[in-house]
């Protein structure tokens, strides 16, 4: 199979130009007609020579994601599911206006992307996990997923999450090669500070991106402040226990100007109690970390339910009494950002015909 030129940096594309003996100002030209011009072929490149477009043919793929449907209309949170070459679904989640997430202001677009089809790490909640994992996705196909919404939603995107199918971390090279394109100026152009990686706890790969230079955040899928408890809804924590955790997450802090945030799903009597919330408290405000407070939403197939309005209202207020930053979503069916995947049921649901959405508004057929 032909490597897709959306998986180049610009010095990989030069290099490769320079082999088929064309000067360096054309992968300028290339980056601009993929990036800022956004065509969908070589063939659109009208002021590359006809033979240089028919090298590039030859040499390299020109991918694009397949839109399979659409959930939800403009202005709320839409639910994009796309086929890969390979067949494989994936899908991405444009919000438009989340409520001050990730230290982003709270008018911003946000797209939560996927970067890998199923996922390995099997945390009790969710979704993604419960058919394993089956691949991780490109480069390109990561990069695709914000072209594909912007095109369809007709603006540009502010902020990306990594939080959509798979353990961002599980797949570095391709995620950090995704991201070197969506920041370069040549490329997408998003700033590093809007874009936000989450992670189960990948403990070695933590330190790693803590050590690259760009000032990406980083969310960490807590779920429980005490090995006991997180042992119990993540596979993870058995590998890399919570003060392990807790101390990568102290070396990214040493290193990033960023602060990290915790994702906390709350689920009635597993790790809903107040002790629940002084251990989490602590542990916060040890790092100066957020935290996001997500009432459980139910998936088909797991037993858990969300604890009872009080006891959400009880846990957010030891949090703050202890000087902890700490947000409660309240919107019922919008923790689709909540953990890293939980739309692999509904992703399985549309191929059967059987999608129906929790967001409210039509389905789309592209
Ligand atoms: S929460 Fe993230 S790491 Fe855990 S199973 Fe789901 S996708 Fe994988």
């Amino acid at each position: 199979m032909k490597p897709s030129i959306k998986s180049l940096l610009l010095d990989e594309l030069i290099e490769e130009l320079w082999q088929l003996n064309e000067p360096p100002y054309r992968a300028n030209q290339i980056a601009t007609w993929i990036y800022r011009k956004r065509v969908r072929s070589f063939d659109s490149m009208s002021d590359l020579p006809r033979p240089l477009r028919q090298k590039l043919k030859t040499k390299f793929a020109y991918t694009d994601l397949e839109i399979v449907r659409i959930l939800g209309g403009k202005d709320a949170t839409r639910k994009f599911l796309f086929r890969l070459s390979d067949g494989n679904l994936i899908e991405s989640v444009l919000i438009p206006a989340s409520p001050a997430l990730y230290g982003s202001r709270s008018d911003r677009r946000t797209i939560c992307v996927s970067t890998q089809v199923g996922c390995a790490y099997g945390c009790k909640f969710c979704a993604s996990g419960l058919d394993g994992w089956k691949r991780n996705l490109s480069a390109d196909e990561i990069v695709d997923q914000i072209i594909a919404v912007e095109q369809e939603a007709g603006e540009r995107l502010d902020n990306i999450v990594f939080m959509g199918m798979g353990e961002p971390l599980a797949n570095y090279e391709n995620l950090l090669r995704a991201i070197s394109i969506l920041n370069a100026p040549w490329g997408i152009g998003i700033g590093a500070r809007h874009i936000t990686v989450s992670t189960s706890g990948l403990v070695p790969q933590i330190r790693k991106l803590a050590d690259q230079p760009l000032q990406i955040r980083l969310a960490v899928s807590l779920h429980g402040a005490t090995d006991a408890v997180r042992s119990q809804i993540m596979p993870i924590n058995r590998k890399y226990n919570v003060e392990a955790l807790f101390d990568a997450c102290r070396y990214y802090n040493s290193r990033k100007k960023q602060r990290i945030t915790f994702e906390y799903i709350l689920i009635e009597n597993v790790n809903d109690s107040v002790d629940q919330a002084h251990a989490l408290a602590k542990r916060a405000r040890d790092l100066e970390a957020k935290v996001n407070l997500i009432p459980y939403n139910t998936v088909d197939g797991l037993e858990w339910t969300r604890p009872p309005r009080p006891q959400q209202e009880r846990f957010l207020a030891v949090l703050r009494n202890a000087g902890v930053t700490a947000t409660l979503r309240r919107e019922k069916g919008h923790n689709i950002a909540a953990a890293c995947g939980q739309l692999r049921l509904q992703t399985e649901r549309a191929l059967t015909a059987d999608f129906s959405p929790t967001t409210a508004g039509p389905i789309r057929a592209a």
